[in-house]
Formats: C-alpha cells, structure tokens, sequence
C-alpha cells in the first residue's frame, strides 16, 4: 500500500512541477518528507527501505523513542512546535528543525547546539496568514530575527516553513504559498545557502509545488489516517 500511495503522491509531485514551469519559478526537484508521526517506528524502516530519506516527526519524545529502536539512518526534520525545555533533546536528535517559530528558540537552540558542538540546520517557520492559533515567526518578529542571525554561529539556516490555513477550496491556499515562495526568494537573494521552501501537505501540496515548494510534507496521503491511541 505504502509503494503504491508513494507513487501516487510522487506523480502528482511530478504533474505539480510541470504545471509550475509555466511560471517563472526555477528548481525542478521537491524533496518529499515523510511524516510518520501516530505510527509506529516500523512505517520508518518500511520508508527508508522504499528510497524516502527525510522522515517528519512533530513531537521530540516520539522521534526519540523510534530512533532508539530502528537502525541508524534517514534525515529526520523536526515540523512541530517546539518547547524551551525540549530544546536539548531536539537538538540531539535532529538534522534539521523546520519549526524555529520565535526569536527565544532561535537564541536557546543556538545555546544548545554550540554546547555539543554541533551546527544545527534549521528552517524560519512563518505565519503568513497570520492565524491567531498557529505557531510561527509575524512580519514583524521574522525581520527582528533576519537582523539577528549573523549572531548564532551555530545555526546554518537553509530557508523556510509554510503551513497554510485549512480551507474547503485548495485554491484559497494559493495566495499564502505565493507569498512564501516571495518571502523564499527574497531570503535566497540576500543570503546564502537558502535552499528549502517546506510548504504543502496531504491537502494542498500540489498547490504549494505549483507555487514553488520545493519540499513538502506528506503524512495521510501515504500512510493513511494516524493512530492518536498509540502511546510513545
Ligand atoms: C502532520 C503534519 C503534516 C502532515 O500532514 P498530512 O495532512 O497528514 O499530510 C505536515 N506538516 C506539519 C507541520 C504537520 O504537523
């Protein structure tokens, strides 16, 4: 099932990115996350098996529990919100966190990573539509913080992260994942190693590719419903 869900979204991706060449949007590659989170460690092993590197996980104790039963390997991303007193483990454990959504984070992961030597990757999680509920760096708080990055020598941050709001219509997204793929393209310009704009999932990765994603996460679509009952 998972093979054939794989093909499926890997399809539309392909199908997304020959629609999007009409405008002018460069980049031919989109990186497929994987997010495994409410299932068990095994759908891991059976995604890196199938060639899928980059696995999405949304909550540090999960991913701890499933890295420590499965054999080394995959780049796993970190796409939850994440808390000051989580900093430590996160930082151990992940390649690269997508879900950096305030300047604190950014200093106290800064902190962490320079503490064991490590230069963590991150992405600058955004708020386009501004939702009250949602996490992520404001207009205002992301300048502050673009003023700020040249102080953490041990952040390497390589782009962005868009979650649209839920909408009945897919197309009522397409402004939001246009301002992103702006946002992107401004930070690409001024400066550099910006690689990755992560927007889109199950719902409306399609759109988000159209407008010049070049990651997406993807859970439902290949693993089907999440199990909330499972206990990590
Ligand atoms: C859960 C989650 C996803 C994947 O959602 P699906 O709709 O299952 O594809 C993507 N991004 C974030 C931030 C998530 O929390």
């Amino acid at each position: 099932m998972l093979a054939y869900n794989l093909q499926t979204v890997q399809k539309k991706i392909h199908m997304a990115l020959q629609k999007r060449s009409e405008k002018k949007i460069t980049g031919r590659d989109v990186t497929l996350v994987a997010v495994t989170k409410n299932h068990p460690p095994e759908v891991i092993g059976e995604t890196l098996a199938l060639g899928i590197r980059d696995i999405g996980e949304n909550r540090v104790q999960e991913a701890k529990h499933k890295k420590e039963v499965l054999p080394a390997g995959g780049c796993w991303h970190l796409i939850g919100h994440l808390q000051s007193n989580k900093v430590r483990a996160a930082v151990a454990l992940f390649d690269i966190i997508e879900s950096v959504d305030s300047l604190h984070l950014l200093a106290e992961i800064d902190r962490e990573a320079e503490r064991i030597g490590k230069v963590q990757e991150i992405l600058l999680q955004l708020n386009i539509a501004d939702e009250k509920q949602k996490f992520g760096f404001s207009r205002n708080e992301y300048s502050e913080a673009l003023t700020k990055l040249d102080d953490y020598r041990h952040l390497r941050i390589r782009g962005l992260m868009v979650i649209a709001p839920q909408c009945d219509d897919i197309e009522e997204t397409r402004p939001v994942f246009a301002e992103g793929y702006r946002s992107y393209c401004d930070l690409k310009a001024a400066g550099q190693g910006i690689d990755i704009l992560s927007m889109g999932m199950s719902g409306d990765y399609t759109v988000a590719i159209e407008e010049g994603a070049n990651a997406v996460r993807v859970g439902t679509a290949l693993f089907g419903e999440r199990d909330y009952n499972l206990k990590f």
